[in-house]
């Protein structure tokens, strides 16, 4: 079932990139394995997935003794202070910082560990009320402040759109994202880039992708639905 979904999400996205005129390599596939069993992981692993994204950092944490070394681990899921020194060395981007004070709390537990964290702003571009993320207004000043901590490293913005029956109901939300990022990269402020764009899951990754989306997070898609129970 795995391999299925698999083709028809890669086919899904070759589809977009052809009608966007992208490239394949110009984006990563992070498939989000949220309440998804180390197996199953694996399945997907050997299947060729390198990029897996976890919304907890409990289960991340839990997840990445158990997995081959070369497995690239996303932090997309809204991160509380105290378990920024739990998740800052084992993911290779962080997704969902949503506040200058989260930022604050890495730069302090980094500095400590003498790393430099990736990290992606969420942009709660929709303004939904149930969604973290920075408003669009926010994101700049938030930038420049977040630029002037030496352990901290801005790379781009993430969204989580709004769940629709039509994803064309959310190519606006992409447009706004990508337009900020590109407003931003006009600022040409020292140690931020914005080459990533994380927005797209499985009801919309294709719109995103031809809004210029260069992650896509996709959980159902990929591993089928989840069963909050367990
Ligand atoms: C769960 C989750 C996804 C994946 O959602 P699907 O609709 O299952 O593809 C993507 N991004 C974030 C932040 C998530 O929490």
């Amino acid at each position: 079932m795995l391999e299925t979904n698999l083709q028809e999400v890669e086919e899904k996205i070759r589809e977009a990139c052809k009608k966007a005129n992208r490239s394949r390599e110009d984006i990563t596939l992070i498939a989000v394995s949220k309440t998804k069993p180390v197996s199953m992981l694996q399945e997907v692993y050997d299947l060729g997935v390198r990029d897996f994204g976890e919304n907890k950092v409990q289960e991340l944490t839990d997840k990445v003794p158990e997995l081959p070394d070369d497995l690239r681990w996303h932090m997309i899921g809204h991160l509380q202070r105290n378990k920024v020194k739990q998740v800052i060395d084992k993911a290779v981007l962080i997704h969902s910082v949503d506040s200058i004070r989260l930022a604050q709390t890495i730069e302090i537990e980094a500095a400590k560990k003498e790393i430099i964290v990736p990290i992606l702003l969420e942009v709660n571009v929709a303004e939904e009320d149930s969604k973290f993320g920075l408003k669009v207004e926010e994101v700049l000043p938030a930038i420049e402040q977040i630029a002037t901590m030496p352990h901290v490293r801005i790379q781009g913005l993430m969204t989580i759109a709004p769940f629709v029956e039509n994803p064309e109901e959310n190519r606006t939300v992409f447009k706004r994202l990508q337009k900020l990022s590109v407003d931003i990269a006009k600022k040409n402020i020292d140690n931020v880039s914005v080459n990533i764009l994380s927005m797209g899951m499985t009801n919309d990754y294709q719109v995103a992708i031809e809004e210029g989306a260069t992650m896509i997070r996709v959980g159902t898609g990929i591993f089928g639905e989840r069963d909050y129970q367990i």
